[in-house]
């Protein structure tokens, strides 16, 4: 099924609102496994209405279109809409009956231009609007389909979920859609392409291939679309495997994963361990490790080092630091990663100290500022952030830093 969407409004192509009832209605109709092939916002006028539903019926099965269904005289979607399929209007009796009960609601008073809400095309399915006032309309005419839904985002959001999802996966039959990522490190995108040549040539139609670079890794995605799902399945799986193995000399991961990942398979695949200590995340960073399983073979533990003193007898810091940098320095988080790197002879190790707030108390630093400290074999690397506020954030912030850190330090050396 192909489809387009029509967003109707002159705020829109003023730049007065943003488009977004298109882009939040594209990623639903791809989720049901329509083929949106166009969006494409329009003036409210009944010109510009007429000509752009032309123009989407002779290219789409279905057309959508936003807008315009309010009781102000700008919106003339409803009337241009009964026009051009020769409908008319007539009262329905239920949608009156819920706009009263819904001005009953918040004591408001009942005007003729709310009754003319309820004045609705006498051959069009009526979708039943439970968060306002525009009822949705479905149009049917030789064998292609118009709907028609309020611009209001919510209102439109719930009359796709409630009404107009359900009755298209009645009436239409969509293929299955499926896909894998395999996330590659230290491979460039020319490189893996050039390894991937003959791969690729032997790709049915139904799979594609994508690729996603960013800085340290490139994501490979096999996405594919199919009426027959089983077949559908078992190719991405077989072909995943031949991925795979076209690249078994280098570091492959499948699914979409994150630096804790690598962190734990570099770790484990090198014989390389880790310890931490931690000050302002109170054991998250630890505890982030544990929650998954296989991690004793590089996790030898870490130390919550909360209060300065426990800082100087369990990790080494040295007071004159602490005095002269204060608790949340540069300074101190290096000796934290070195002091707990030398305690416990861990090859690589994580530190943190900083304000997580919502108040600060003897350090130079302000609210939310934290110190974070990589050590490995060779050297020790510290950074600052500002995560801001408030404390859960922080906190969750500089636990993610932290592995990204150590997973960055991890990848220069591959
Ligand atoms: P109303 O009853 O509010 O008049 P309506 O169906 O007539 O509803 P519009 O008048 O077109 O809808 O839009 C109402 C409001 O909804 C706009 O002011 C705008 O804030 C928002 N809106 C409309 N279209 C869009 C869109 N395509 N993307 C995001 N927001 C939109
Ligand atoms: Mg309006």
């Amino acid at each position: 099924m192909k489809a387009s969407v029509i967003t109707i409004g002159d705020e829109i192509l003023i730049g007065q609102v943003l488009d977004t009832n298109s882009q939040w209605m594209a990623n639903r109709l791809h989720l049901l496994g329509v083929e949106l092939v166009e969006t494409v916002s329009i003036s409210d006028t009944k010109e510009a209405i007429v000509s752009g539903i032309d123009r989407a019926l002779a290219i789409a099965d279905l057309v959508i279109v936003t807008g315009g269904l309010g009781p102000t005289k700008d919106d003339i979607t409803k009337y241009t809409l009964v026009e051009y399929f020769n409908d008319e209007l007539v009262l329905c009796l239920p949608v009156l009956e819920s706009i009263k009960e819904k001005f009953r609601q918040r004591g408001l008073p009942f005007s003729d231009l709310n009754k003319n809400q309820a004045m609705l095309p006498k051959q069009a399915t009526i979708l039943p609007n439970a968060l306002g006032t525009a009822a949705g309309m479905w149009f049917k005419s030789q064998g292609k389909h118009l709907i028609s839904l309020p611009g209001v985002p919510y209102e439109m959001k719930g009359l796709m979920d409630n009404e107009v999802l359900p009755r298209l996966k009645k009436i239409g039959s969509f293929p299955s859609q499926a896909y894998e990522t395999y996330v590659l490190y230290g491979v460039g995108e020319s490189v893996a392409a050039e390894l991937l040549e003959t791969f690729e040539e032997t790709l049915p139609n139904f799979i594609k291939l994508a690729y996603l670079p960013s800085p340290g890794r490139l994501r490979l995605r096999l996405t594919g679309v199919n009426q027959n799902k089983i077949l559908l399945k078992d190719s991405i799986a077989s072909y995943g495997q031949k991925l795979m193995s076209v690249f078994k000399d280098f570091n492959v991961i499948e699914g979409d994963v994150s630096y804790i990942h690598i962190v734990q398979q570099y770790l484990t695949n090198n014989k390389k361990t880790l310890a931490i200590a931690e000050s302002c995340t109170g054991g998250k960073i630890a505890a982030e490790i544990t929650s998954k399983s296989g991690v004793s073979s590089f996790f030898l533990g870490g130390v919550v080092a909360y209060n300065s003193s426990l800082k100087e007898t369990l990790l080494g810091v040295s007071k004159s630091t602490i005095d002269t940098f204060s608790v949340v320095s540069e300074a101190v988080a290096k000796e934290m990663a070195l002091g707990i790197q030398k305690k416990t002879g861990a090859s690589y190790t994580i530190a943190t100290t900083g304000n997580a707030g919502p108040s600060t108390d003897q350090t130079q630093e302000g609210l939310g500022v934290v110190f974070i400290a990589i050590a490995t074999p060779e050297k020790v690397v510290v950074e600052r952030f500002n995560f801001g506020q408030p404390r859960e954030k922080v906190l969750e912030q500089a636990k993610n830093k932290a592995f990204e850190m150590l997973g960055k330090e991890i990848l220069k050396n591959q």
